[in-house]
């Protein structure tokens, strides 16, 4: 019958549905590189549209998401009731939104994301659709939550620093004080208390804490108008572009104070230095004037008992003359006179020979040699045989005794006065001596025992005193030179004598001599 044939030039058409396809590819491709996607709400029916990038965000694939409630079941349920109250507080306003939230993603790992938007409203204002484009920002937020715990760490570490810090941005607002800077500065308030106050607030509050405000003042200014760093006061930024300051303020009080006190006890040091020296120095002179007065004395000594000799001598001989021929003759008390006479002239014979060996000990000595003690032991044994018997004393002798270097005959009336003294203090039926010697780091210990009478220790070191004596001439007879001898020997050798005892309980002699090398 025939054919009709419209014919319509669609070109425009054509070109339309291209630029639409080329525009929505270019939609479609910007969400997948930006990490973005697309969302469409209707309200009126609660179905939601979700773009396959969005979807994909989720890792689900196209078409899954239908509903409102479809996107609450994937949001995390802490962030369900925030993001709808803050979502319609802006559409309320007319406003557009800007929000974060965590979702589930299909692999069950949790996504941070953004979403932005706004609503369209019908004439009578009523919400008809909300669209948005939703960001993935996990990345973002890890990054942020890194940042967070690392300047956590840094203000803890400034909070627990032991100098009082003060972190100011760039912009002059306080960061961070920490408790060290408000006790520093005198403060009451929690360090927090500050954040945010400018640093003219911050100045004025802390400046009474100097001792010249006025000047301190001028001095924080100058730092912060002309950005100076100042000793490391101020921290500059690697790129060298101000980011803010970092005050530090350190006591200094307890270093002043400790250098002070160096100081002074540095003075002091050599003070004692000094002094210590001119001791020294007296000390000196003094054991020089000591030596040379004893020397003295001893010629003294000397001089005198040998002058004395003659003429006790003298008045011994007349006494005794007198006494020969007139005994008898006068009466009974001249008797008497005559023989108190004859005995003080004994006596003082005896004193006066004791001195004298007293004195001449140094200038009669002869030079060190080898001694061996043995030997000389067997002398002083045999010397005292006499007086040992009639006493019935036991003498033992724990050999063998060692050899050493000194003055053989003085080492020899050491021993013999040490024996003797344990012998004659001694009240005992048989008196027991013991000798012994003991090898010591330095030298040899000699000790000389006895069981008589013992010496209370108050006296112990009186009686190495020339001519001191504890006891009456008529109980023990005795002028009190022997220990003095004995000391003055033993000084001689470099070593020490000394004595232990108690009354009624023996005494024990010691005399140390020094090895020579
Ligand atoms: P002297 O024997 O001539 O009295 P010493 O100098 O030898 O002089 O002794 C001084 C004093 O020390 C003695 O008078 C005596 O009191 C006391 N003494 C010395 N040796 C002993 C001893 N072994 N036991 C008790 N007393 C002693």
């Amino acid at each position: 019958m025939g054919a009709v044939a419209v014919v319509r030039d669609i070109t425009i058409q054509k070109k339309i549905e291209e630029s639409l396809r080329v525009s929505e590819e270019r939609l479609r491709l910007a969400q997948t590189r930006g990490e973005v996607g697309v969302w469409d709400w209707n309200v009126v029916t609660n179905d939601l549209h979700f773009t396959p990038e969005l979807e994909q965000l989720y890792g689900l694939s196209p078409g899954t998401i239908k509903t409102y409630d479809d996107w609450r079941e994937l949001t995390h349920p802490d962030d369900i009731e925030k993001i709808e109250f803050e979502r319609d507080n802006q559409i309320a306003q007319h406003k557009p939104f800007d929000l974060e939230f965590r979702i589930f993603h299909h692999s069950g790992e949790m996504k941070w994301l953004s979403t932005r938007g706004g609503a369209t409203y019908d004439d009578n204002g009523q919400v008809k659709r909300v669209l948005g484009i939703n960001t993935d920002i996990t990345n973002r937020k890890k990054a942020e939550e890194i940042l967070q715990t690392t300047l956590l760490r840094f203000y803890k570490i400034l909070s627990s620093m032991s100098a009082s810090v003060l972190l100011v941005t760039a912009d002059n607002k306080v960061e961070f004080v920490n408790q060290e800077f408000c006790d520093y500065f005198h403060l009451n308030e929690e360090p927090d208390y500050f954040i945010g106050y400018t640093s003219l607030n911050m100045t004025r509050v802390i400046k009474s804490a100097y001792r010249n405000p006025e000047e301190a003042l001028l001095r924080i200014n100058d730092i912060v108008n002309n950005y100076k760093p100042v000793h490391g006061e101020e921290v500059l930024m690697r790129d060298g572009k101000p980011y803010g300051r970092l005050w530090l303020h350190l006591d200094i009080t307890e270093r002043e104070k400790t250098e002070e006190k160096l100081h002074e006890s540095n003075t002091k040091l050599i003070k004692e230095v000094n002094d210590h020296q001119q001791t020294e120095l007296r000390l000196k002179d003094l054991v020089n004037e000591l030596k040379r007065s004893n020397k003295e004395l001893e010629q003294f000594a000397y001089v005198s008992s040998h002058d004395l000799q003659e003429p006790l001598r003298m008045v011994a001989l007349f006494t005794q003359l007198l006494e020969r021929r007139y005994k008898g003759k006068l009466d009974e008390d001249a008797d008497d006179y005559i023989k108190f006479i004859v005995e003080g002239a004994k006596r003082m014979k005896l004193l006066i020979d004791d001195l004298l060996s007293y004195s001449r000990l140094n200038s009669s000595s002869s030079e060190f040699g080898p001694i061996k003690m043995d030997k000389v032991m067997g002398n002083v044994l045999s010397n005292l045989q006499l007086i040992s018997e009639e006493k019935n004393a036991e003498i033992k002798v724990h050999e063998p005794l060692p050899t050493i270097i000194g003055d053989e005959s003085q080492m020899m009336h050491v021993f013999q006065n040490l024996v003797a003294n344990g012998i004659k203090f001694n009240d005992k039926e048989s008196p027991e001596i013991n000798i012994s010697a003991q090898e010591e780091e330095n030298g040899w210990i000699f000790s000389v025992s006895d069981n008589g009478i013992g010496i209370v220790p108050e006296y112990q070191a009186q009686i190495f005193e020339i001519f001191k004596r504890l006891h009456d001439r008529d109980e023990y007879p005795g002028t009190g030179i022997g220990l003095a001898i004995c000391q003055k020997i033993i000084d001689r050798h470099g070593g020490k004598i000394w004595v232990e005892s108690s009354k009624g309980k023996g005494s024990i002699f010691y005399f140390s001599i020094p090895s020579k090398k």
